[in-house]
């Protein structure tokens, strides 16, 4: 067989030449749309713009974006001309941005002009940005933060107007292509470096009907932000299927969505389990005829939460397991053809899982600390490993060393697991999650499942907290859904028939909101925090 490289560019070229047609909207409050054909011959001219502002051959072109159609020019341009795109996270603490940037030696940063103020005053701390492109994505005459007059910023359409387009040629499949930072829930950020080969493989695996299975005739509309870990695939997996493309812009909101999702006629659509948490009030009476899946991921997707979208829209959730170190998606959770004729609500205890790995992802549970492979049996939990032509060796200089692979080759996710004798996989927890009760773990994720599944309650995060005999005991964390009434006492009895008696939460606490990390995840690391000094009894 011939020795053909997956570089991106290939993608690029498909896109341009078999879908030009096809469209890309971006909505918000100054929404735009273009077709591939436009977006393609734009994309040439940003590869020129990064040759004209000498960023070095494999220099790192930083963004600092919203999901948009430039955001997607800069997805292709930077990798295409040999740069690595380093998508940063908006919503990470400025200390975070400021070593994010740095650590990647960022060298342009392109930033959308709605997130200038956030971006601004960290510009002093960042010695190797050169120029900072500002992409306007505010009406014309909006008041907005005013762009600096200084020889450093640009806006990105008159550099595009100014520029030529360039050819693009990849040499070698195993060059970076783009980077991203895991969003820290412990210690410093550590950077994952996608090559081309990666991306192009992982976006196959994506297009495949074992994972999303996004073809030509769907309109893709990536919630999950392209900010962090790639829109899972999705910006690059719809310019290879030639679906078409619509990206919320800076309007996130429960509302802005549900009108994109209708007025775009969008048949798929992802995002993680707190934006369809959202969007679920506004869904009585509606209708969404076109829309066909959602998958949904990055932390446990309720039963519930899926029934209830099969409830109101006919469709469930498809709930998909990845990490940053994944690229990300690396599980998917179809109901097998053999459980087909099973009553819908064990379907919907299936598609709680995580499920199958992809075409070209192999997975095992090991006993904690060791290299010792667990039964398949659904019941022996340990620590999921991974391995595949996605799956990262290594973090980019790490500060601590940290290894992330096995000495054979596996990618250590620190996700506690069963896998059952199909091979369907079942998150327990994270192993830093777990609540470590008289030297038996407690998972807290499937208490808060089923917490979720009482109509009362809204959102339920359980942690450990220190006890004196067990060491740690489960505190439940409720935000009662608006209106509802009811008790610490009534819920632990909703509980009590469904888990084994010393997994019941000692208390149940009602709070306002469960804290969120900057991709939208349950923060349990705040909870902790403001919890450390329960006193249970
Ligand atoms: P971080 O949250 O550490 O920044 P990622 O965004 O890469 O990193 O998140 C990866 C983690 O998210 C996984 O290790 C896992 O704990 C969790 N996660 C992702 N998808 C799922 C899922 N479908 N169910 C449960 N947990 C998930």
């Amino acid at each position: 067989m011939q020795d053909f490289q997956l570089s991106l560019d290939t993608i690029f070229r498909r896109a341009e030449q078999y879908y030009s047609d096809k469209t890309v909207y971006t909505g918000g409050p100054a929404p735009t749309l273009t077709t591939y054909g436009e977006w393609a011959e734009r994309t040439r001219r940003l590869g020129g713009v990064l040759d004209t502002l000498g960023v070095s051959s494999d220099g790192r072109v930083g963004t600092f974006a919203w999901n948009s159609g430039r955001h997607l020019e800069l997805y292709f341009a930077a990798p295409c001309t040999g740069r690595v795109l380093h998508t940063l996270n908006i919503r990470l603490f400025p200390d975070q941005v400021v070593y994010i940037a740095n650590h990647a030696e960022d060298e342009v940063v392109f930033v959308d002009r709605s997130l200038l103020g956030l971006f601004l005053p960290l510009l002093d701390r960042l010695p190797l940005v050169r120029y900072v492109v500002v992409m306007d994505d505010l009406p014309a005459g909006a008041p907005g933060v005013e762009i600096p007059v200084d020889d450093r910023f640009h806006d990105y359409e008159e550099l595009l107007a100014a520029a030529s387009p360039v050819e693009f040629h990849v040499q070698d499949e195993n060059q970076a292509a783009a980077m991203c930072y895991t969003s820290g829930t412990t210690g410093n950020p550590k950077g994952v470096v996608y090559s081309h080969r990666s991306t192009w493989l992982h976006s196959i695996g994506v297009l495949t009907n074992a994972a999303i299975g996004l073809a030509e005739t769907d309109t893709v509309m990536p919630v999950v932000p392209m900010f962090h870990a790639n829109a899972w695939g999705l910006a690059h997996a719809a310019p290879m299927a030639g679906a078409s493309l619509v990206f919320p812009g800076p309007d996130m909101s429960p509302k802005g969505i549900l009108k994109l999702l209708q007025e775009r006629e969008v048949t798929l659509t992802a995002g993680v389990p707190t934006i369809w948490q959202g969007l679920l009030p506004l869904l009585d009476g509606v209708d969404l005829p076109k829309l066909r899946r959602i998958p949904c991921g990055g932390s446990a997707v309720p039963k519930a939460l899926s029934e209830a979208f099969r409830a109101k829209l006919g469709i469930p959730i498809l709930q998909a397991w990845g990490m940053t170190e994944t690229s990300p998606v690396a599980t998917a959770s179809h109901v097998p053809a053999r459980y087909a004729d099973i009553p819908e609500d064990e379907q919907a205890d299936l598609r709680a899982r995580q499920g199958l790995p992809l075409p070209g992802v192999e997975v095992r549970i090991v006993e904690p600390g060791s290299i010792t492979p667990l039964p398949w049996n659904d019941e022996a939990t340990g620590e999921l490993q991974v391995r595949g032509p996605w799956i990262a060796a290594e973090y980019y200089r790490p500060d601590d060393g940290a290894e992330l692979n096995t000495e054979d080759g596996w990618m250590k996710t620190g996700d506690v697991a069963a896998i059952d004798q199909f091979g369907s996989v079942r998150l327990v927890d994270r192993t830093k999650d777990l609540v470590k009760s008289g030297g038996e773990w407690i998972s807290s994720v499937e208490l808060e499942n089923l917490l979720m599944g009482h109509p009362a309650i809204k959102e339920a995060a359980v942690i450990g907290v220190p006890h004196p005999k067990w060491d740690e005991r489960p505190l439940a964390c409720v935000v009662l859904e608006e209106g509802s009434t009811v008790t610490g006492e009534e819920i632990l009895a909703y509980l009590e028939p469904l888990v084994a008696k010393w997994w019941l939460p000692d208390a149940v606490e009602f709070i306002e909101e469960v804290p969120k990390t900057s991709v939208g995840k349950f923060s349990k690391k705040d909870l902790r925090t403001r919890f450390a000094d329960y006193h249970l009894g």
